[in-house]
């Protein structure tokens, strides 16, 4: 995909939703970091499913960790990987409350710091929580950059530093959400929709010929 392409792929995506948000449910910043933290490997749907329960119960790191462990493991248990994230959300609370005085710490290196938190969760939450411009790559946005031939790379962070230098500037902050949108509801893994697809006349991707 050249620039022209580029700017013309961002721009209609942009027409379309204008105001692209993420679809995970949150409160306040530190519902956006949990909800993030049992996102991993999960549907965004099912996170909603449960955190709507825990969040009522818990909804700041004080609240959590007197929840504690089983009754964390309790509220979550319908999200996969329920025992790992609800110990790595205990610990991480316990962070926040003594180290960052219970909030959301906004540089990188404090949030990759925390049990259970990323390269990729902090990219979310950096991105949602503080407008910066950083590009959290999930199977989705992993999918659609080779694909498309927006930002072909053979590794998670190749894709992410590929994304960084070729989306214009005027479009890095929502195109995270954009990405994400279009690989979860058009761009799909196993069978694209390149037929209502409306940046098919900027992508490079070939379908392969039916077989005979
Ligand atoms: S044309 Fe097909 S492969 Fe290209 S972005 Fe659209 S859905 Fe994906």
């Amino acid at each position: 995909m050249n620039r022209q392409q580029i700017e013309h792929f961002f721009a209609t995506l942009k027409a379309a939703n204008p105001r692209p948000e993420t679809e995970l449910q949150f409160c306040s910043l530190f519902e956006l970091l949990a909800a993030v933290l049992l996102s991993a490997q999960a549907t965004d749907l099912s996170v909603n499913k449960a955190s709507r329960r825990l969040f009522a119960l818990a909804p700041t790191p004080a609240r959590m960790l007197a929840l504690g462990l089983c009754g964390i493991e309790q509220e979550i248990r319908t999200i996969g990987l329920f025992r790992t994230k609800a110990r790595h959300l205990l610990q991480t609370c316990a962070i926040l409350v003594e180290q960052h005085q219970g909030r959301v710490p906004r540089s990188r290196e404090a949030l990759e710091a925390l049990p259970g938190v990323g390269r990729k969760t902090a990219n979310v939450v950096l991105n949602v929580a503080f407008g910066e411009p950083t590009m959290a790559v999930d199977t989705h946005i992993f999918r659609v950059a080779n694909r498309t031939g927006l930002a072909p790379g053979k590794t998670v962070l190749a894709v992410e530093q590929a994304l960084l230098k070729r989306i214009p500037p005027a479009y890095r902050v929502d195109a995270h959400h954009w990405l994400i949108l279009h690989g979860r509801y058009v761009c799909q893994a196993r069978q694209p929709r390149c037929a209502v697809c409306a940046v098919s006349a900027c992508c490079d991707f070939q379908p392969k010929p039916p077989a005979r």
